[in-house]
């Protein structure tokens, strides 16, 4: 391909989403991002010097029908599927718009934006697609079965598609963050009962990752030494997942 190379991420105005677009501009790629809120997509976009962004909400069908096209359009060599929506509480609160919502906006979307990228990708030979799951898919969270039965999905989907896909070295894995610092990471530990440093005390490093490390970790991803890791789940959770 002699141009530079398109990466699109979902929910990169702020966050993780943010981290990722901002390191692989750096590393040389042409940016595009998603997300709800228009001013803060913008702002963003201006700051990270991304090439283009469309706003929608994930978990809308007129919406995420719109914003696949728009992914179609940029001819996309690398996906990230990054936004994602948490919900806490008893799995009888869960009405017809939290399931829509979670299982929407975390597993429909991902596979809409696959489905709207692997054409260009299979006709260029190259592609790679990251997932952000999370370790309560991995391992499971008590109260937030929607979330971690979405995250779960997506390693399903990750492994199966990259069985579809590796003859057209397009690479697909998931990355399970644990507890990042970031307005997401805060705003579900205050969800739950627990206190902030309640939380930090279960986790092995006792700190929450840091967006930028998630980054890193799609940055290698993306990378050519990374071609054969492929339908992976890689957790990456300052240990959460190993036991205390
Ligand atoms: P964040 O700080 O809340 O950022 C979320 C991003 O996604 C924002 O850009 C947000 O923008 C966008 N977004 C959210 N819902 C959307 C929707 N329905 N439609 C379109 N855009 C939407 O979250 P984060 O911590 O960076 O999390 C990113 C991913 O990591 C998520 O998939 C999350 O499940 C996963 N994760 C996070 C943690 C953690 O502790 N932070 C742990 C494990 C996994 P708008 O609000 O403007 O739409």
């Amino acid at each position: 391909m002699n141009r530079v190379k398109r990466a699109l991420i979902t929910g990169g105005s702020r966050g993780i989403g943010e981290a990722i677009a901002k390191r692989l501009k750096k590393e040389g790629y042409e940016i595009y991002i998603i997300a709800r809120n228009l001013e803060r997509l913008q702002m963003t976009a201006e700051k990270i010097g991304a090439k283009g962004f469309s706003c929608g909400d994930l978990s809308n069908e007129e919406d995420i029908e719109k914003l696949s096209r728009f992914a179609k359009e940029k001819e996309i060599d690398v996906l990230v599927n990054n936004a994602g929506e948490y919900v806490y509480g008893e799995i009888e609160a869960m009405d017809k718009e939290k399931i829509k919502k979670i299982f929407g906006t975390n597993l429909i979307a991902p596979v809409k934006f696959i489905s709207a990228c692997t054409p260009h990708m299979k006709s260029s030979n190259w592609g790679r697609i990251i997932n952000i799951g999370s370790i309560s898919g991995v391992m499971g969270e008590a109260y937030a079965s929607l979330y971690s039965g979405s995250k779960s999905g997506l390693i399903g989907l990750s492994k199966a598609l990259a069985l579809e896909l590796a003859e057209f070295h397009i690479t697909v894995n998931t990355i399970n963050p644990g507890w990042v610092d970031t307005d997401f990471g805060i705003s579900s530990v205050n969800d739950t009962d627990f206190t902030l440093e309640e939380t930090k005390d279960i986790i092995p490093q006792k700190r929450f990752v840091k967006p930028e490390e998630v980054a890193g970790m799609v940055n290698y991803l993306v990378s050519d030494e990374a071609k054969g890791v492929t339908g992976q789940s890689i957790n990456l959770c300052a240990g959460l997942s190993v036991g205390y």
